[in-house]
């Protein structure tokens, strides 16, 4: 008999009723007092599942074990199992063989797609577009959920102005407020308005938190910064998912100012539990918890379980340290229960919500998988948003769009033909080779000649996420086929970048140049043809100097997915006028990271009295490559009558922005109207420009409108070094334009 499972929804329909009525928290209440010790802590343990029970002899890790554990109801959540049926049967032994019948949480990274992948998150964000964000989460959540997925780690809202960390694939970019919009997308798209619906899953924004400062860029490594970075740029994306209401935050692996963030009592009680009253769990990154004592915080697992269990760390992911110490240090009197019924409460409470009591199988219909899985309708989605995502960064000479009649075009490149690096890092292994490249994009447009040469290799044989084979060849072999293509075409489309597996987790890099033989290939084609079309595919920022002053037209095509190749196609040939801005800015040298447009001033910001003692470098300008929103179109806009309805106000006034818009080109198209402001000194001192509203619009070929932006106390304020919101009063300048490095400016005063 299980009171709270399936097995009792089965036998008694006017008793279900009567448990759909009863309130989430009355429900959760009665349970947890019929919960042992070892059932609490059980669900307070999550395993990365298999469903091959053969292993070795029970020990740590094995799957038996695991199975073992789970049938006694030590096992809370489960990661990595997928496909209905599996799902179905491990759910089952939860359900149907343990004491209580308590449900699993089944949870998978489901970082940009299930099957159908959208691009990579950071291409996504390029997009600024939160309808097609949103959607493309839905897509996600709706195939996931079809294959019992009920749980997935995502959002990744972590802010990070260092493009050598692979991660930044993963996340919204370097802005917190462009980064807040999207998590709230994103989580959205997951969740949906009703969390039960058997499309939605439960979303994780991640990783809680400063992991994007991981010092130098490298995987793993610590961080440290300041109160007011982090409460100003850090903290913004995941207080805007907590206030969209996702369920579950995951913490991190970095420490912060010396306090491993899985153990930061400060983080994850006063602040995330705390301040903001989040009344979801946080599960621990992968291990993490035993990573305490590798940080040299916990001197055994013992002490580990104690630090993370206070610190308001609720499961312990894969880390073996809970279920083997949490028990005996309850017993001990040195962990109180009341800790542990907090952190149970919160992990039911998500099963309740999702639920998974009133129907644990609802994730688990084969008939559905096998329905909803691909589907049409899902591509379209990522091929919609796949397009939105593209940025044309340069395009002179009118190289673009292409003619689509009569022209030789040699595409040439090592990702030209790729069909498994547009698909990014975090994806189903089993689902290589499933995107659709550039080149069988452009075979569809049949005016053209088409010649297609790889030039060089990228990466040795087949590149698997966990092995570390993304090694770049020497093999000059089609170097020469490549140069000859290019000398007689008219124009030459080259497809350069990083593998899809060079960006990700574990993936930092100290140079941002193109990996391999690339640049030799670029200079090698440009020194016989310079009608150069520039396709870059790559998951970070890179630093291409060179390719930036000569070749004529780029495109930043990142890791757009499943139909990267038809998306970036529709762009080149002119069927989609492309509307993308950078979210994150491009640096001209590794040396000048992290370069951000959101930096203060110095008190040396320009060299007026002519000599060297300014903030710069002597060996390198102070501009990046491509600033921050940055991103052209087919057709060109023109802003005029930009103004601040006012020049005085009061604090707590609502401040009217008003900028005419007209397209002056010879094409429809969209621009992304971005709203900045400057606070010109502050008790704390503000940045030269902040973002704090945008929006996309299209236009008509000659078409103008009137935005409007409304200025209020959320986006004049800051937070201080003790986390206190507030607006000063003092002098404003606002700008608008198309990016960051915009000039059209006006200015207010803020009165008390
Ligand atoms: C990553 C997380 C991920 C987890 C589970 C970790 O290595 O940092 O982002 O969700 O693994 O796969």
């Amino acid at each position: 008999f299980s009171f709270f499972g399936f097995v009792m929804n089965k036998k008694s329909n006017a008793n279900m009723e009567v448990l759909k009525i009863t309130p989430i928290e009355q429900r959760v209440d009665s349970l947890l007092e019929k919960m042992t010790l070892d059932e609490k802590v059980g669900q307070m343990n999550l395993y990365n599942g298999f469903w091959d029970v053969t292993g070795p002899t029970p020990k740590e890790g094995s799957a038996k074990l695991k199975y073992e554990h789970l049938r006694k109801g030590w096992v809370g959540a489960m990661l990595s199992v997928r496909g209905a049926e599996n799902v179905k049967e491990v759910q089952r032994i939860a359900v149907e063989e343990t004491r209580l019948g308590i449900p699993l949480l089944i949870g998978f990274d489901v970082i940009h797609g299930y099957k159908t992948l959208s691009p990579i998150p950071l291409a996504e964000s390029a997009s600024w577009d939160l309808e097609a964000i949103e959607k493309s989460a839905r897509v996600a959540a709706t195939e996931a959920s079809a294959a019992g997925i009920n749980w997935t780690f995502a959002p990744m809202v972590d802010i990070s102005r260092d493009p050598r960390w692979g991660r930044v694939m993963e996340g919204g970019g370097e802005d917190p407020y462009l980064g807040s919009k999207i998590a709230r997308a994103r989580v959205q798209g997951f969740q949906g308005d009703d969390l039960s619906d058997k499309h939605s899953i439960a979303a994780c924004a991640k990783h809680f938190a400063a992991y994007g400062f991981s010092e130098a860029g490298k995987e793993y490594n610590s961080v440290d910064i300041g109160t007011s970075t982090l409460y100003n740029t850090v903290l913004p994306p995941f207080k805007a998912a907590a206030d969209s209401g996702v369920k579950t935050f995951m913490n991190s692996f970095n420490e912060l100012n010396g306090i491993p963030v899985t153990g930061s009592e400060f983080l994850q009680r006063d602040i995330l539990k705390g301040a903001w009253n989040f009344e979801g769990f946080v599960v621990s990154d992968w291990a993490s918890i035993n990573e305490l004592i590798f940080w040299g915080h916990a001197k055994d697992k013992r002490q580990a379980a104690i630090i993370a269990s206070k610190a308001g760390s609720d499961l312990d992911m894969e880390g073996y340290v809970y279920i083997r110490e949490l028990v005996q240090l309850v017993e001990d009197g040195i962990v109180a229960e009341s800790v542990i019924d907090d952190a149970v409460r919160r992990i039911l409470k998500v099963k309740f919500e999702l639920g998974l009591f009133d129907n644990p199988y609802i994730y688990c219909d084969s008939e559905t998988e096998k329905a909803v899985i691909g589907k049409a309708e899902h591509h379209e989605a990522v091929l919609d948003v796949a397009k939105k995502s593209i940025v044309l960064l340069k395009n002179e000479q009118n190289l673009l769009p292409l003619q689509k009649k009569g022209q030789k075009i040699a595409l040439i490149g090592p990702l030209a033909a790729d069909k498994n690096s547009p698909l990014g890092s975090w994806r189903i292994a089993s689902d290589d080779n499933t995107a659709v490249s550039v080149l069988e994009g452009m075979k569809k447009y049949t005016g053209n000649t088409l010649i297609h040469e790889k030039g060089v290799d990228l990466v040795d044989g087949h590149a698997a996420f966990i092995e570390e084979v993304v090694l770049n060849t020497t093999n000059r072999d089609g170097m020469k086929e490549a140069v000859a293509a290019a000398k007689t075409a008219d124009v030459v489309v080259m497809v350069l970048g990083e593998h899809g597996f060079q960006s990700g987790e574990a993936r930092s890099r100290t140079e941002l140049d193109l990996p391999g033989l690339q640049q030799e290939l670029l200079e090698a084609v440009y020194a016989v043809n310079k009608n150069i079309v520039l396709v870059l595919n790559n998951g970070r920022p890179l630093a291409i100097e060179w390719a930036a002053e000569h070749i004529p037209a780029i495109v930043e095509g990142w890791q757009l997915g499943t139909q990267s190749g038809n998306a970036i196609a529709q762009v080149l040939y002119g069927d989609y006028n492309p509307s993308g801005k950078l979210p994150m800015t491009f640096p001209r040298n590794v040396g000048q990271i992290p370069i951000y447009y959101n930096h203060k001033s110095t008190g040396r910001p320009t060299n007026d009295n002519d000599n060297v003692f300014w903030s710069h470098y002597i060996d390198k300008e102070n501009t990046p490559l491509w600033v921050f929103g940055h991103g052209l179109s087919y057709t060109t806009f023109e802003y005029k009558n930009f103004k601040v309805h006012g020049d005085k106000f009061s604090i707590g006034d609502n401040i009217k922005v008003t900028v005419d818009i007209t397209n002056t080109g010879n094409y429809d198209g969209k621009e992304v109207v971005q709203l900045y402001i400057r606070d010109l000194f502050g008790s704390i001192t503000r940045p030269v420009k902040e973002l704090k509203g945008f929006e996309l619009v299209h236009f008509k070929k000659g078409e103008t409108k009137t935005i409007e932006f409304m200025l209020t106390n959320k986006e004049l304020g800051f937070y201080n070094n003790q986390g206190k919101y507030m607006v000063e009063a003092g002098d404003f300048e606002v700008f608008v334009g198309g990016s960051s490095d915009t000039k059209l400016k006006d200015t207010f005063t803020l009165n008390y």
